[in-house]
């Protein structure tokens, strides 16, 4: 079953830089000021790294 990664805005607190930025291999994560970041799911390889990051559990690879 194929996964998607899922941002779950009400875990994010919206306040800082974003640390699972850095941390995807294919620069899939993108942050714009202190917001949530977004994914592009045509870049994303859902390989959990950003997921496995968040020290907040927002980013969240989902079964669709
Ligand atoms: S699951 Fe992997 S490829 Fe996708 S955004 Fe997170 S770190 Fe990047």
């Amino acid at each position: 079953m194929q996964k998607r990664l899922n941002v779950l805005m009400e875990k994010c607190p919206q306040s800082h830089p974003c640390p699972s930025v850095k941390v995807c291999p294919v620069g899939a994560l993108s942050q714009v000021g202190f917001n949530a970041p977004t994914v592009d799911h045509d870049k994303c390889i859902r390989c959990g790294k950003c997921s496995n990051f968040c020290p907040k559990k927002a980013l969240v690879l989902e079964e669709q």
